[in-house]
């Protein structure tokens, strides 16, 4: 992936939005060759609907990185055969309706709690958040939300930030990524404004900060949120902060700040069940007020990565095909938009499961296959290690050696208890059923767009 388009999705997002950039935007495959930018999506008809709807902001986002490269959208077609089109130049794109703001940031006006669906993954967090909203810096001060991307946590504190404005519009909420914090505090550095720029900030009733792992390594940024969280905390206000990972594996976190996260609650967001992944499909639909069978949901479920973010994608692509190109939404339709798993007959590794099983509980790889008897790393990584036995058939003592060089009996045990608790209890059993789907269809296979799509486009 270019670097440049990586900078330029951040600014793409703001400009096109939530539901726009996850259903188009994010899914584009973007590489650099002779030619220029090459911009790859999974079929034609997604060809035509970027090209006609976003070609002018994904232009402005680049351009506005100097990136004035020759651009060109192709359809992905497993490296076997491309059909590709040479993008006329295009004016600027036109400026976006403005959303109701927070004081200082922006929320989401879509992300409420009633577009959230709540099940066993995120309830703990959710009413955490819920009794923020009756009684702001009362409880849980502050609160520390984690877990893996597409989750949720960007959802669940934007609605608090409006529910916050809506139940008393007086109250000053500043909702901001930890990346905007940055911007704004070197805009006002360098414009010697560095008075009003705290002054900004001590002066609200909540300061939500999403994304804080986005400081490690930023001192100079650490060091005056460290002061804005001090003023607030000790007049009694809420903060409430955001991260893909626990405040103790955030690593260059000065120690200081990484203790006032602990100081409060922290609350975990983990992938949803199958149950919930259904129930979201089911809501996302009724807000596009579609209805979605069960069928039908049960082929984008299945054929979509395992955050909420991927699933959301996966369902707004089918939905405007199927709005768009007037036909049915039926499990056919599902399946040809999404593209199939390829089956893998390559051997999984062990490295692969690894991968997959920190990555999807939001843990670093060294955690996984550390020593640490830490109680949010223990199940995960016997879970890994019953995945390495029974998905990629690996010995004992293969496993043993490759988490940190372990007795082999530390192994068996694991898989011992992941066995009992699969058939004790069924939520185990669903996770572990939606692990091994994961790693049994990496991204490669999902990538490789479905051969009948043209059938649609
Ligand atoms: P994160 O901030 O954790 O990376 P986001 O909050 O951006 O994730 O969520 C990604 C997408 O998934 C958003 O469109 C959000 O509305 C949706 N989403 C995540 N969790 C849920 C949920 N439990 N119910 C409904 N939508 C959800
Ligand atoms: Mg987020």
């Amino acid at each position: 992936m270019v670097a440049e388009w990586n900078r330029a999705l951040l600014r793409l997002r703001e400009t096109v939005g939530e539901r726009n950039f996850t259903t188009w935007i994010e899914p584009i495959h973007c590489t650099q060759d002779a030619m220029g930018l090459r911009l790859e999506v999974a079929s034609r008809f997604i060809l035509d609907w970027v090209t006609n709807n976003f070609l002018e902001s994904i232009r402005a986002a680049l351009a506005e990185l100097g990136n004035e490269s020759p651009l060109r959208m192709v359809v992905g077609n497993g490296g076997l055969s491309e059909m590709s089109r040479l993008l006329p130049p295009t004016r600027p794109a036109p400026p976006l309706a403005k959303p109701r703001k927070p004081q200082i940031g922006h929320s989401v006006p879509d992300y409420t709690f009633d577009s959230f669906v709540v099940g066993a993954t995120n309830v703990r967090t959710y009413r955490a958040i819920q009794s923020i909203a009756d009684a702001p810096g009362r409880r849980f001060n502050p609160l520390f939300v984690w877990g893996g991307v597409g989750l949720g946590k960007t959802h669940l504190v934007h609605a608090l930030a409006n529910e916050l404005l809506r139940r008393a519009r007086r109250l000053r909420v500043g909702c901001i990524s930890a990346e905007s914090f940055m911007n704004s505090l070197i805009g006002s550095l360098k414009q010697d404004h560095m008075a009003a720029f705290r002054d900004r900030f001590r002066v609200l009733d909540t300061l939500i900060l999403d994304d804080v792992q986005f400081l490690a390594g930023k001192e100079r940024t650490q060091e005056e949120f460290f002061h804005t969280f001090n003023a607030l905390y000790e007049a009694g206000k809420q903060v409430v902060l955001t991260s893909d990972k626990p405040p103790h594996a955030i690593s260059q976190l000065e120690q200081r700040l990484r203790s006032r996260f602990e100081g409060g609650l922290i609350a975990d967001i983990l992938p949803p069940t199958p149950e919930m992944r259904l129930a979201i499909l089911s809501k996302k639909a009724a807000l596009h007020g579609t209805q979605l069978d069960d069928e039908t949901a049960a082929v984008i479920a299945e054929r979509s990565g395992p955050s909420v973010r991927e699933l959301e994608g996966a369902l707004n692509r089918v939905v405007a095909v199927s709005e768009l190109e007037s036909v049915a939404l039926t499990p056919d339709l599902a399946s040809n938009v999404l593209g199939c798993f390829l089956p893998i007959h390559q051997a999984i590794s062990v490295e692969e499961i690894q991968k997959h099983v920190s990555a999807y509980f939001g843990l670093a790889l060294s955690d996984l296959t550390s020593h640490s008897r830490e109680r949010h790393l223990v199940l995960p990584r016997q879970i890994a290690m019953y995945l390495c036995r029974t998905v990629a058939d690996a010995s004992f003592p293969a496993i043993a050696g490759k988490f940190g060089g372990r007795d082999h009996s530390t192994v068996m045990h694991a898989v011992k208890v992941v066995e009992d608790k699969r058939t004790q209890d069924a939520a185990s059993d669903q996770l572990l059923k939606l692990l091994e789907r994961g790693v049994r269809s990496p991204a490669r296979a999902r990538k490789s767009p479905a051969p009948s799509v043209a059938k649609v486009s």
